[in-house]
């Protein structure tokens, strides 16, 4: 391997890093927003639950309402059944007493099977409840760790900062300008890559026989002439 190889391929990982790091760092905000959506997602589910009890409970009352009501006129009806004098008038009064009786007792009904109903939603409410805590603990515990995660993230690219530029001043101009020109021909790194046998590690493709076979000789910089990325031998 060439004088001062080594220390290209050291700087090359470290900015590897680095841009790694940078990514990482800039998905947080992402990641966050998963989260939060998540946790809106399960609060919802729960909302809805406590909506269903609120239904029922609404419609409990309004059932006993509706009773009350008959049974208010059924008491005012008895009332004046004692002031009707003609029979048939009587009669008729009693039909619609009976009638009332019966809506009571089939409102009184329709409240049992409520009433049971409210039950059964409450435990299946606190069943929610308890789940929806745990979840959120959890999604909580998860936001928290995102937080630590960026601290140590930015932490760390200062690090990097540093060693970067200590790294950078080791390695001789030359390799510094090659390896600044593939950067600006090829998007994606790695920008210095291993020829494997006849491949490039960076395109994967097969260099040219006269690349391969010169590979080495000639005192100048090797470079893959499918993608221009430098070349070395592992
Ligand atoms: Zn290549």
């Amino acid at each position: 391997m060439k004088e001062g190889f080594d220390r290209l391929l050291k700087y090359q990982n470290l900015e590897l890093h680095q841009l790694e790091t940078t990514r990482n760092l800039n998905g947080i905000p992402n990641e966050r927003e998963t989260l939060e959506k998540k946790l809106a997602s399960e609060k919802e589910v729960l909302e809805q639950a406590l909506q269903g009890l609120r239904g029922l409970e609404l419609r409990q009352k309004e059932t006993e309402g509706d009773r009350g009501e008959a049974e208010a006129t059924v008491n005012r009806l008895r009332g004046q059944l004692l002031e009707v004098k003609k029979n048939d008038q009587y009669q008729a009064m009693l039909q619609e007493i009976e009638s009332f009786q019966k809506k009571i007792s089939s409102l009184e009904e329709l409240e049992i099977e409520i009433l049971m109903e409210i039950d059964e939603e409450k435990e299946k409410v606190k069943v929610d409840e308890r789940e929806f805590r745990d979840r959120e603990q959890e999604i909580r515990g998860q936001m928290d760790l995102l937080v630590d995660r960026k601290v140590q993230l930015e932490d760390s690219l200062k690090e990097l900062e540093g060693t970067l530029s200590d790294s950078k001043a080791e390695v001789s101009s030359e390799w510094l300008d090659a390896y600044a020109r593939v950067k600006n021909q090829v998007r994606k790194g790695p920008w210095v890559v291993q020829l494997q046998g006849t491949r490039c590690a960076g395109c994967h493709l097969s260099v040219s026989s006269e690349v391969a076979h010169n590979f080495g000789a000639s005192a100048g910089i090797n470079y893959c002439d499918q993608c221009g990325r430098i070349l070395y031998r592992g």
